[in-house]
């Protein structure tokens, strides 16, 4: 083993740290080769420490949330993997009192609440335990895999209902990448279609701030129960994948092919360039959904990033799009 990882090990403290662990088991693609190093953040603090001690070790980190973006390289990681696991959910503020809205009837007591959620918090526990308080406004992203983390760094969105996360976001605690933790306004993160800042600044967040609404609890698991149901049948399950792999198209590529109501679905292109289904041994494009790959296993990573090269090559002939993906690739390919 290198020099600079025994250091490391030993700052992390070594019976936390493994070595050679196999990545494929925190992908919901399943795939992965090994990392150097191996370490699970349970606290903030632990994060924190695991960021700044790479860097101060010269050594590459990649933090790995729920793994539901991702396609690992068989030749794994060569760094440390910081797979976060910090869990706490905290009631910060209040907003409310006597008001009246313009056209509404007065109202009393609290209208919105804030919460500070930490980055590894499963994005389905924190609906649910939103939902379960009656608050509003996470009740679209109800089944959505992954953790609040990777939530902000790709914006999830629902699509169907026209919800992105970062609506909802007020404030973050990051950390720099010489692991310096600093605070920010939900402005800073420019939220737009599969995008934040920390795409360019590669910063890690630690926790954050959320803002929700009062609502009616039955209600809202009633919508979230909808949204699900969508889900359901939308989407392929019961299969490995790492959801939709390329992202929509530009509005701009949609009227110049006069796509169906203008549709930016990329799965769309996918399907028209005749790849709907479209397999190569156990691995292919769903059948239920084009910009799904989808396999149940005996496949390697190299065999996806076949398949992707395919649908590029094939919508790029066909309709002059360039697809890009959503799913971040890790390590060499
Ligand atoms: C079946 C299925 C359905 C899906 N449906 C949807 C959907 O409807 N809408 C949607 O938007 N997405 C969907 N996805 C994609 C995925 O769930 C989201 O992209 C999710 O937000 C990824 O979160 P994660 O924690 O799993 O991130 P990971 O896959 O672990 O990581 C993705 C990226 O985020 C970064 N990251 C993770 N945590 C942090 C952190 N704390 N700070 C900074 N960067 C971090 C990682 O380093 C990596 O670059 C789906 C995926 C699957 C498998």
């Amino acid at each position: 083993m290198k020099a600079i990882y025994t250091e490391l090990k030993k700052a992390l403290g070594e019976a936390r740290v493994l070595e050679a662990e196999p990545l494929y088991k925190y992908s919901t693609f399943h795939l992965g080769g090994t990392a150097d190093l191996f370490f699970r953040a349970q606290e903030s603090q632990d994060l924190l420490n695991a960021v700044y001690l790479a860097a101060k070790f010269d050594t590459p980190f990649f933090v790995i949330g729920g793994g539901s973006n991702l396609l690992i390289s068989d030749k794994g990681f060569r760094g440390l993997v910081i797979k976060n696991e910090t869990k706490r959910i905290k009631f910060v503020g209040a907003k409310g009192g006597k008001e009246k809205p313009v056209g509404q009837k007065i109202r009393t007591g609290v209208h919105t609440v804030y919460i500070e959620v930490d980055s590894g918090v499963s994005l389905n526990r924190l609906v649910r335990y939103s939902l379960d308080q009656g608050l509003s406004g996470l009740q679209y992203f109800l089944g959505q895999p992954g953790t609040v983390g990777g939530a902000v760094y790709i914006n999830a969105h629902n699509m169907k209902k026209g919800k992105f996360f970062g609506e909802r976001l007020v404030g973050a605690k990051l950390i720099d990448k010489k692991g310096k933790q600093k605070e920010v306004a939900g402005e800073y993160f420019k939220f737009g279609y599969d995008y934040s800042i920390l795409q360019k600044t590669h910063e890690i967040v630690l926790s954050v701030v959320l803002e929700l609404i009062v609502g009616d609890r039955e209600e809202l698991w009633l919508e979230a129960t909808e949204v699900i149901n969508y889900r359901n049948t939308t989407q392929p399950h019961g299969v490995f994948s790492s959801g939709c792999t390329f992202r929509n198209i530009p509005k701009s590529d949609a009227i110049r092919l006069s796509t169906p109501n203008l549709t930016v679905s990329a799965g769309y292109l996918i399907e028209r360039a005749g790849l709907k289904g479209y397999s190569k041994g156990p691995i292919r494009f769903s059948d239920h959904h084009s910009n799904f790959i989808i396999h149940s296993g005996g496949v390697k990573a190299s065999d996806v990033l076949e398949l992707i090269n395919t649908a590029k090559k094939r919508v790029k002939d066909a309709f002059g799009v360039e697809l890009k993906e959503e799913i971040v690739l890790v390590g060499e390919f």
